[in-house]
């Protein structure tokens, strides 16, 4: 809420690095971090006038922060959307935009093909508030999806690429039938960072991101946000700040300072992820690799649509099911055995046993998730001691 320099409309990596706050009587060159939970007014007169919202400034860190607006204003001008909050992690930004936005008795459609934790979120958690849902398959029609929407549903929910199959979904088509039915698309962008992919731009209402993955890059911070619309983040907005799951502002300038070498990261990410899905491909101890800028991926086309590239993610199944899949696992070497994505360090992990073991077996083969899947997080080690090591893992010195 803080004044940002107002930049005119420059090209991605430009507003990246270049939408900055305003600089304090020090002229610092980068921003500071503002690690301070209030802030002080002038007397009575600005106290008064402050807390009845007449003037835009801040007031308490639960509310708003020169350093996540900072990081709030860098991500709008990536998303091509109005405003935003900040929130303490991903699971936080998907949680609070629920809970501001949607009312007992509320329905909504969903891709059953999402973060786990937000799975657990729609099936555990929203109906102790008579919040239902609907789930769509990967391959459901536009027919199918349209039957899934009643009266009382308020909201499409979505993520493409998915996690852990990338899959990828048609945001226009999701974008319509919301429009068509006068209710909200919300699409968790996180798989595609706004560098790969503008979700508002086919049609979505708010765009949702876990700043934990690619955002930091870096393995360091937990982080979420939404941004869209004014009206939309307003409601976000007034509810948050009364239920508290504000970023700290220490992490919010970690992001903006990571957000300028996102662009030049994300290219990398991509170039070496294609070229081990490549690899992977040819390789005759594996089953299938899917990467959504492998023309033998089933959504190719799509994918070039939506997407500027294909995205860290590489899922692949290793010949041999289960048991091949935990030799494999044994054997690596150089890459780490961890839950997270977009790091900068490339990351195996099997979804079946760890982030997707919350789901029940027929839940698992629903979303594609098979005993043998494995996920890699390609980082920016060089590509070639990426490949030696899954090489040698998969039993070829
Ligand atoms: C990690 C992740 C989340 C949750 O983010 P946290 O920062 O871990 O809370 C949500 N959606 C997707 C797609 C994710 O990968």
């Amino acid at each position: 809420m803080d004044k940002i320099q107002i930049m005119k409309k420059r090209e991605f990596e430009t507003n990246a690095i270049r939408t900055q706050m305003e600089r304090s009587s020090f002229l610092e060159h980068s921003s500071p971090v503002y690690l301070t939970s209030s802030f002080v007014f002038e007397d009575a007169e600005d106290m008064r006038a402050s807390f009845a919202e007449e003037k835009d400034r801040n007031i308490y860190s639960r509310y708003s922060n020169p350093n996540s607006s900072e990081f709030i204003e860098r991500v709008c001008k990536m998303e091509g959307a109005e405003d935003g909050f900040a929130f303490a992690s991903g699971m936080a930004a998907v949680f609070n935009t629920f809970a501001a936005l949607l009312e007992s008795g509320d329905h909504l459609v969903s891709s059953r093909n999402i973060f786990g934790s937000t799975h657990s979120l729609l099936t555990q958690f929203l109906p102790k508030w008579k919040i239902s849902h609907d789930y769509f398959g990967i391959t459901a029609t536009e027919e199918e999806i349209e039957a899934l929407i009643r009266p009382e549903t308020k909201m499409i929910y979505a993520e493409s690429p998915t996690n852990p199959g990338v899959d990828i979904l048609d945001l226009q088509l999701l974008g319509k039938l919301a429009k068509k039915h006068g209710i909200l698309l919300v699409v968790d962008n996180c798989f595609a960072s706004p560098y790969l992919q503008q979700p508002l731009k086919f049609g979505a209402d708010l765009v949702i991101h876990s700043g934990t993955k690619l955002m930091d890059g870096q393995g360091r911070v937990l982080a979420g946000i939404t941004v869209g619309s004014h009206e939309l983040i307003d409601k976000i907005y007034r509810f948050s700040r009364i239920t508290g799951p504000a970023l700290s502002p220490f992490n919010a300038w970690i992001l903006s300072r990571s957000l300028e070498t996102l662009a030049v990261r994300v290219d990398r990410h991509c170039e070496n992820a294609l070229a081990l899905a490549k690899f992977l491909e040819k390789h005759p101890k594996i089953k299938r690799v899917k990467y959504p800028f492998l023309p033998s991926h089933p959504q190719y086309k799509l994918a070039k649509k939506q997407m500027k590239a294909g995205g860290c993610v590489v899922a692949f199944e290793v010949e041999g099911g289960l048991k091949a899949g935990r030799r494999f696992f044994d054997a690596i070497r150089l890459l780490s055995l961890s839950a997270n994505l977009g790091d900068t360090r490339s990351i195996v992990t099997h979804p079946a046993s760890t982030t997707h073991s919350k789901l029940s077996p027929e839940e698992r083969q629903e979303t594609g998730i098979t005993d043998g899947l494995v996920r890699v997080s390609v980082g920016l080690e060089h590509i070639e001691d990426i490949i030696a090591d899954i090489a040698q893992a998969l039993g070829e010195e």
